[in-house]
């Protein structure tokens, strides 16, 4: 079976397993376990942020920052097509009482800053008070520039916004640019990144920040039902993700790119050249339908135009990938 509906799908390998097995653990609620403690403070020293919270998911890690960041009668910023506004079932607005202002994003997966400064509300007793942007890197498998990274930190500070990075994948971009992921994490004041993805881990996120942000979401952690006991078992998984499986995204990315070349010449559906691990798939919608069945006969997942290449895909399945692709197209 190739599964290429998300990088979620890994399975913790053998070395991961081990880990979990021997994790030190204590009642995370207490404060008590050494091995949420250390990934934390991992997570903290990587991104150069002064603290760290496991949490249970990416979804949570970013709604605990929105909770975290505004009040009720706030507002956030975001793309219309983000994660933080179209996929999280709203729970900014349903537990936190804070609005959402989407924005389309531009094709390079950035808000564009002169459409940030028209959404800014003006400080009057009307409208919601403008608090925070959150941007997503990578975007839809897009890297965000660091020219634009630098240029919206400068504005959002200007005007006193908080900023959020939705950084599910952010460990692709300082991979794809070669930086360490502080050189991106830097323009933000709260990072949520998944464990659960390229990295590898069967679960869990970490959101950092400054002390006093994670003070709140920690709070915040316990009220959503967040707070976990020995959760040195999973956060084990965690330590060994960041230590073991950042490097290795590169290898997705470079699998993704063998993957879109093989399919470049094709008669019924092209591809967009992968920045990171995504390739997305440009068809009519009977021809899509038709391609996921035939593909699904043959013990291959997808699930939308977009194919998501990780660890648990190797270079002889990307070849399978590329005859499959390559017969379908014959088969008119
Ligand atoms: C997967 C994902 C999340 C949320 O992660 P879950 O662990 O599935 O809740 C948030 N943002 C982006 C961009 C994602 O891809």
């Amino acid at each position: 079976m190739i599964d290429l509906r998300s990088d979620t799908v890994t399975r913790p390998s053998p070395e991961m397993l081990g880990c979990m097995v021997n994790a030190e653990t204590g009642d995370d609620v207490y404060g008590e376990d050494p091995t949420v403690v250390r990934l934390e403070a991992l997570a903290a020293r990587m991104t150069g942020k002064e603290a760290g919270l496991f949490v249970t998911s990416g979804t949570q890690g970013n709604l605990l920052a929105l909770l975290s960041h505004c009040e009720r009668g706030d507002e956030y910023i975001a793309g219309s097509q983000a994660h933080t506004y179209r996929f999280e079932g709203g729970g900014a607005a349903v537990l936190g009482g804070i609005q959402p202002q989407p924005l389309p994003f531009n094709e390079r997966g950035e808000l564009p800053i002169e459409d940030i400064h028209a959404a800014i509300k003006p400080d009057d007793f009307h409208f919601a008070k403008t608090r925070l942007v959150c941007l997503e890197n990578t975007m839809a498998g897009k890297v965000l520039s660091m020219d634009y990274l630098a240029e919206f930190s400068d504005f959002a500070d200007q005007h006193e916004l908080a900023k959020h990075l939705d950084g599910a994948r952010v460990f692709n971009a300082s991979v794809k640019l070669g930086i360490p992921v502080s050189d991106i994490t830097k323009y933000f004041d709260s990072i949520s990144i998944c464990l659960s993805k390229g990295l590898a881990a069967p679960l869990g996120s970490v959101l950092v920040g400054t002390q006093a942000l994670i003070d709140r979401a920690r709070r915040w952690r316990k009220m959503v039902g967040g707070g976990m006991r020995q959760a040195g078992v999973v956060a084990a998984a965690g330590i060994y993700a960041l230590d073991n499986n950042v490097e290795r995204l590169a290898e997705d990315h470079a699998r993704a790119s063998v993957f879109a070349e093989g399919v470049s010449q094709l008669s019924t559906l092209s591809v967009t050249p992968p920045e990171t691990n995504m390739v997305m798939v440009h068809t009519d919608q009977d021809r899509f339908a038709d391609l996921r069945k035939y593909l699904g006969e043959r013990a291959v997942k997808i699930s939308s135009p977009r194919l998501v290449f990780h660890r648990d895909i190797d270079d002889s399945e990307v070849q399978t990938l590329i005859d499959l692709f390559r017969s379908f197209d014959q088969d008119v």
